[in-house]
């Protein structure tokens, strides 16, 4: 992202009720205005937190400026519980100790931290050494995702079409050495829930485990790309809205645009209910369907149809 384009966010967002920022990538460390865009957004009255592979965090020093700049927040995403899932996914047969010494770095300096993981093909086969790896890292936090569809210009991302079903599964298996780890954990539910026996669904609400929810069901939050391009989710990156310095340049601006009937339509297509079985389930509230782009992957029978209380198995 140029200067330009990133001090034009500033000036629109600060003419908006924003108060928290989340830096994100590609790898925001590496930018080469990093500490200084965290300095401006601190300035300009924002809430900075940052999504990162946390390498550069490895080193204290950066870390210290990190947080000087005014981070207040860092989550920290990992590819993997072992130095040869690295090596595999960074071709750096050094990344996985830089982030285990960074993990410990940023939590020394007592800034609010989270460790996430996706639960994909990849981190399935070594999810046994994320967990430990996580607990000997002494995060405070863990988050565990589940993979979502992309969704490119030309469509869905070629190789990238999560089985719901296979990752229900996985996470039912999984969830008593969560439990059994002590981890203070949550895990981002982006499947539709009637992949789970809604027995589980209880017990992870009961345990406090179950995070969930798509922003484009009540359209919140702003993303931009580094075109200053603005998404509706970071899974639609090459299906903008609308580009900043054309469609809008400040608040009132903005408000304009979201306002516009092919903006609003498409929010209230989001946020309605992609299957009659949702309509009266209890779960419709925490659930919302799932991840949106998992529909444009499967039929409504592949992902209602095993545990939805209308029309499928009890
Ligand atoms: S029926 Fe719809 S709202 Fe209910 S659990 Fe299934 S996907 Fe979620
Ligand atoms: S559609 Fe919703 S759940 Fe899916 S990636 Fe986008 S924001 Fe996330």
């Amino acid at each position: 992202m140029s200067t330009d384009t990133f001090l034009q966010i500033v000036t629109l967002l600060s003419g908006l009720p924003i108060g928290r920022v989340m830096l994100i990538g590609g790898e925001p460390t590496i930018h080469p205005n990093f500490l200084e865009a965290v300095r401006t957004l601190k300035k300009a009255g924002m809430d900075v937190a940052v999504l990162s592979n946390s390498i550069k965090f490895e080193d204290n020093n950066f870390l210290k400026q990190t947080i000087e700049a005014g981070v207040s927040g860092i989550m920290t995403s990992i590819k993997g519980g072992n130095a040869s899932d690295y090596l595999q996914g960074t071709g750096s047969p050094s990344a996985f100790t830089k982030v285990m010494r960074a993990i410990s770095n940023i939590e020394a300096s007592g800034t609010p931290h989270e460790v996430s993981v996706t639960v994909c093909e990849s981190t399935m086969k070594s999810f046994a050494d994320i967990i430990e790896t996580v607990k000997t890292s002494w995060a405070r936090r863990f988050l565990v995702d589940t993979e979502r569809p992309v969704l490119l210009s030309g469509g869905l991302k070629p190789g990238n079409f999560p089985d719901c079903a296979k990752i229900a599964a996985f996470l039912m298996s999984t969830y008593p050495a969560l439990v059994q780890s002590g981890l203070n954990f949550s895990i981002k539910v982006s499947i539709p829930f009637c992949h789970f026996p809604p027995s589980f669904i209880r017990q992870m609400r009961e345990d406090n485990h179950l995070a969930s929810g798509c922003q484009m069901i009540n359209g919140s939050g702003l993303i931009f790309d580094p075109a200053g391009k603005l998404l509706a989710c970071n899974h639609l990156c090459e299906n903008p809205l609308g580009t900043l310095g054309l469609d809008f340049s400040d608040g009132e601006g903005y408000y304009a645009f979201r306002n516009r009937p092919d903006l609003t339509g498409f929010y209230k297509r989001m946020g309605t209910c992609p299957d009659q079985r949702c309509v009266e389930c209890e779960h419709w509230t925490l659930c919302g369907g799932g991840c949106k782009l998992h529909w444009l992957c499967a039929g409504a029978n592949e992902l209602l149809g095993q545990y939805s209380e209308k029309g499928g198995k009890p």
